[in-house]
């Protein structure tokens, strides 16, 4: 099974609408690759200038969020429809910035997977362990659980399609890379859970990302892991080097 590659920038809160337009322009014409699929993830301002500049590339873009009802008095969200009309295809859900600052569980994070799903948006969910679980020896199992109800009631057919990213947050942010077998121990142990769950053709489709500090020194060896499809992104996508992650 040949899963397609896919590399996303998470800008978090970086990148003006003018900042953002102009880091494009630094990346567009230096990422060609067609075998791998490149998104970037702006704050929700910037999105549409970001959609308007990558016209014409092979870059795609995503959101940092969304919330799980239609419309309404939830003050300060941000709608399905609103990205899709944008012209959005991904939206990353349950980022562990969002679970630690933003009081996010499983439970929201299962209603936004299902919301994104309903709306044709590709969710990009992640999932993973403190320095603290991973110490206490809990990693596969927190990350299986996590899986599992973040996945509760999706469709097989819909599970293809998500990607999950696993993030050890102790390597978000901190240059401290997870070792590429840490990072293909969960990667695969997510795959065998997914299996579980559905099937092994769905567990063969699902493209699943390493993410945590991740440079255009590591990204190859990473990458290149039997059960790693790409990576999630974040301080290293804001600069050009995100161009040599992509050429992995
Ligand atoms: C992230 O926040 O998704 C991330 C992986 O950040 P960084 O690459 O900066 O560790």
């Amino acid at each position: 099974m040949m899963r397609k590659k896919i590399v996303a920038g998470n800008w978090k809160m970086n990148m003006s609408p003018a900042k953002a337009v102009a880091l494009i322009g630094t990346l567009k014409d230096k990422i060609n690759v067609t075998d791998v699929d490149v998104v970037v993830c702006p704050p929700y301002v910037a999105l549409p200038a970001v959609l308007e500049a990558v016209k014409g590339t092979n870059i795609q873009v995503g959101a940092q969020n969304m919330y799980f009802e239609e419309s309404g008095a939830y003050t300060g969200e941000i709608a399905p429809d609103m990205l899709v009309e944008l012209g959005v295809k991904y939206v990353i859900i349950g980022h562990s910035e969002r679970r630690q600052y933003f009081a996010e569980t499983d439970v929201t994070v299962n209603k936004k997977v299902k919301k994104a799903i309903e709306h044709k948006l590709v969710p990009i969910l992640c999932v993973g362990e403190s320095l603290e679980e991973r110490e206490q020896g809990i990693t596969i199992d927190l990350v299986r659980l996590q899986t599992k109800v973040a996945l509760k009631d999706v469709a097989a057919e819909d599970a293809k399609g998500v990607v999950i990213a696993y993030e050890p947050i102790w390597a978000i942010g901190t240059g401290r890379t997870a070792t590429s077998a840490q990072a293909e121990e969960v990667c695969k142990a997510i795959r065998e859970v997914v299996a579980e769950i559905y099937s092994q053709e769905v567990a063969d489709a699902v493209r699943v990302q390493y993410g945590g500090s991740v440079n255009g020194a590591n990204a190859n060896e990473l990458f290149n892991m039997g059960n790693i499809d790409g990576g999630l992104v974040g301080g290293a996508s804001l600069k050009e080097e995100f161009v040599s992650i992509v050429n992995y």
